[in-house]
């Protein structure tokens, strides 16, 4: 018997990212649509091929999208909110960039559709606006063309598609809130339509992807799977209904009953529901099984890949299939290219190209097929697991006995909040600061990259770098702030510019994943025990300091953000490797300290976006990223401030968890959504200080003085005058200096009036 293996989607970017650079040419007028076109369709062709080639039976086709795969999603059912449309009233490819970037080569300018985190990933999509008399109908083809463009190429092609409910799930209401559930009725006639087309091409299977399975959902979203796939259902083509990221939950029951043929199971982040699908499942369907993780970079322990499966293949023999977890959007793409890496890292880890061919070689083995390849491929990588299992770049002895050494009192400033206030730094009523970062001016760039490229000496560096603080002291002096920054003229990145200090962290040359539209990131790879050989901010913040009489924060970036934005090890659990981190930082925060630093702020703006899918699953993530924050800043003494920043101001479900961090300031984004932090603060006391962001930075323009003083107003409505402070609502690092001094001339102005009229 064979095992069938499919894919659940591929990355779009392309190898060298040329779907970024076609895209980003064709915006700024230098590339054709056409040219756009074909390089989209080169890439496509590519993909299918390296699938084929990994031994993949059925090729993923949909996708491929140009922005986003809501976005196309949107298109294809006709939802292209009113205001991007040409005065025609089709949709064009235009039409889906205006949607996304509130601008294309042709139309006019509008305001963008929102964009929001896919799930727990740090994929970003365009959501889709839905009204309450929104019709849908298939207003846009590319499934079809690229259907067939893969059928041509001779692939055995299946379509891939966000589910309904999944769609009307990410949707929000535009106008009026309404339960979007009722639009259903009007949605599934489009998706019936949509598989007619997808019948008469001749496709066998469709995956419908409908990864809301893994959240809670309420019973009403429940009840309406069965009913609309019921209605789905059709003698001519076999749905693969597919969630991913989470296990199926209280949804299992829901979803192996659902009139479809075919069940995924994201069996690396639900092992546990292996067992119970197999025994569920009916007999007529088949199940996916992902059992290579399509969104970290370990590879594959092969072996015992094959032992977890020999059970559900034995109940199931050709009704299995194996697959990765989830899409391959999530992991790079192929480790070949990669030069970056130690070889012995190197040889740990597998990108896209080779999950699959991890996951064709556990199909063989399983079914018996193996050859001569499989089995050293099997054997080495057992073989280079084990090595890595007492690897000494792992495992570091002093990070693990420090470990066992943690308990409560590392967790715990040594007085409560009350008590330290009147020990920290005096400052006026309004007290003025920013988030960090400074403009990245194109010479700092340039800067950085002949430093790192061995173009240029340390000590001509380091003379760079402080004249760039130099700098930003003086244009804060006179700006009249009160809290200083030095501007992190030398970091490239948050998260990079530690992980390249610390140990236990490595960064490939090539490892892009897309984030969102033509933006890639290059997450860092957790790969062994984390610490710190030396203090990595100590002399830029000394430095200064050294240059004038007010306080100047240190500058980190917290533990869970450290860890989230990387891809973590898989040996030890996300909590530890936390706490490791937390370590490394706490360390330093002992160190700016004794360097006779007064203000430590350690930004956290990945805390939210870490919350586990299912609600039942917060407080215990809740309980140790609060913890590793706690750990990494409870060494400083009552006289030190320490400030946190968190880059969103969806507190209302997490302010308790918040207030826990015990930082003395934390500053938060407020700008664009004043109202939703204000609501979290009626129903909940916030003990400690605020800094609510009072102007947009992610936009030029310049505040007003009325603007912030309004904001300040109304904050001081909720939060005690005395509590508040007054600052931008993120880092500067993307503006310009003479905007960026605009700004903030008239931020401390308004702190001024405030202090006269609300204080
Ligand atoms: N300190 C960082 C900066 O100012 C914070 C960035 C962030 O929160 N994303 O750039
Ligand atoms: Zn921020």
């Amino acid at each position: 018997m064979t095992i069938t293996t499919h894919n659940l989607g591929f990355p779009r970017i392309g190898l060298k990212r040329q779907l970024k650079f076609a895209q980003e040419s064709y915006w700024q007028g230098k590339i054709t649509q056409d040219e756009l076109l074909g390089i989209g369709a080169e890439i496509r062709a590519e993909n299918w091929q390296l699938q084929k080639a990994a031994g993949i039976d059925l090729i993923p086709v949909g996708d491929f999208a140009w922005y986003d795969q809501v976005l196309t999603t949107s298109a294809l059912l006709g939802a292209i909110p009113a205001r991007h449309l040409p005065a025609d009233g089709k949709i064009n490819l235009d039409t889906l960039f205006r949607c996304a970037r509130g601008q294309a080569p042709s139309g006019d300018c509008c305001s963008a559709s929102d964009m929001t985190k896919w799930f727990n990933t740090n994929y970003h999509y365009i959501v889709p606006e839905l009204s309450e008399d929104q019709q849908f109908s298939v207003q846009w083809t590319q499934l079809f063309e690229e259907l067939e463009q893969a059928q041509q190429l001779g692939y055995n092609a299946k379509p891939v598609l966000l589910g309904p409910l999944s769609y009307l799930w990410l949707a929000k209401c535009s106008g009026n809130e309404f339960d979007k559930l009722a639009l259903l009725e009007r949605l599934l006639p489009v998706y019936a339509d949509i598989l007619n087309r997808l019948a008469s091409s001749n496709v066998e299977w469709v995956q419908l992807d409908e990864p809301i399975l893994s959240l809670d959902l309420p019973a009403q979203w429940q009840q309406a799977f069965e009913r609309s796939y019921h209605q789905l259902q059709r003698r001519d083509i076999k749905l693969l209904v597919a969630s991913y990221f989470g296990g199926y939950g209280n949804n299992l029951y829901t979803a192996s009953r659902l009139p479809v043929a075919g069940l995924h199971l994201d069996a690396v982040s639900a092992p546990d529901e292996l067992e119970k699908l197999a025994d569920q499942l009916p007999p007529h369907k088949i199940l996916s099984v992902g059992i290579v993780n399509g969104r970290n970079v370990w590879r594959n322990h092969l072996s015992q890949s094959v032992a977890r499966l020999e059970a559900t293949y034995a109940k199931l023999g050709n009704r299995l299939w194996i697959a990765p977890s989830c899409s391959l959007l999530h992991s790079p793409i192929d480790l070949d290219v990669e030069e970056n890496l130690d070889p012995e890292i190197r040889s740990w880890l597998a990108f896209g190209k080779q999950k699959l061919a991890e996951v064709s070689a556990i199909a063989q083995v399983l079914s018996g097929k193996g050859d001569e390849t499989t089995a050293t491929l099997i054997a080495t990588v057992d073989k280079i697991v084990e090595e890595r299992s007492i690897s000494l770049r792992v495992h570091n002895r002093d990070v693990q006995q420090r470990l066992q050494k943690i308990d409560q009192s590392w967790l715990q400033r040594s007085e409560p909040f009350a008590k330290r206030r009147s020990k920290q730094i005096t400052l006026p009523a309004f007290p003025t600061t920013t988030i960090g970062s400074f403009p990245q001016t194109g010479e700092i760039r340039s800067i950085r990259r002949r430093y790192r490229q061995g173009d240029i000496s340390a000590a001509e560096y380091q003379q760079v770098i402080q004249n760039e603080i130099a700098f930003a002291i003086e244009r804060q002096e006179q700006i009249g702030l009160d809290v200083l920054v030095h501007g992190e003229a030398e970091r490239n990145d948050m998260v990079e510019y530690f992980g390249e200090l610390l140990q236990g962290y490595a960064f490939t040359a090539t490892g892009w994943v897309q984030s969102y539209g033509s933006r890639c990131v290059k997450p860092p790879i957790i790969y062994g025990d984390v610490h710190r050989p030396e203090p990595m901010t100590v002399e830029w913040i000394r430095y200064a300091q050294s240059l004038t009489e007010k306080p100047v924060k240190g500058m980190l970036t917290g533990p869970v953000t450290m860890l989230g934005w990387a891809f973590p090890r898989e040996d030890i659990s996300r909590e530890t490797c936390a706490r490791q981190i937390a370590l490394a930082l706490r360390d330093e925060v002992a160190d700016l300290q004794a360097a006779g630093i007064k203000v430590i702020q350690i930004d956290e703006p990945a805390l939210r976006e870490g919350l586990p899918l299912k609600q039942s699953q917060w407080p215990a993530y809740l309980r140790w990223a609060v913890d590793a924050f706690r750990l990494s800043t409870a060494v400083a003494d009552s006289a030190t401030q320490i400030h946190t920043h968190m880059c969103y101001s969806q507190f209302n479900d997490i302010i308790e968890a918040i207030a826990e961090l015990d930082a003395d300031v934390i500053t938060i984004e407020t700008a664009r959504s004043a109202m939703k932090l204000l609501q979290a603060f009626e129903e909940f006391t916030y003990p400690n200080e605020i800094g609510p962001g009072v102007y947009d930075i992610h936009s030029p323009n310049v505040p007003t003085v009325d603007s912030i003083v309004e904001l300040l107003s109304e904050a001081s409505q909720r939060i005690p005058a005395s509590q508040l402070w007054v600052n931008p609502d993120c880092g500067l690092k993307t503006r310009g200096w003479p905007e960026v001094e605009a700004a903030l001339v008239k931020m401390v102005e308004a702190a001024k009036q405030a202090r006269a009229e609300l204080a």
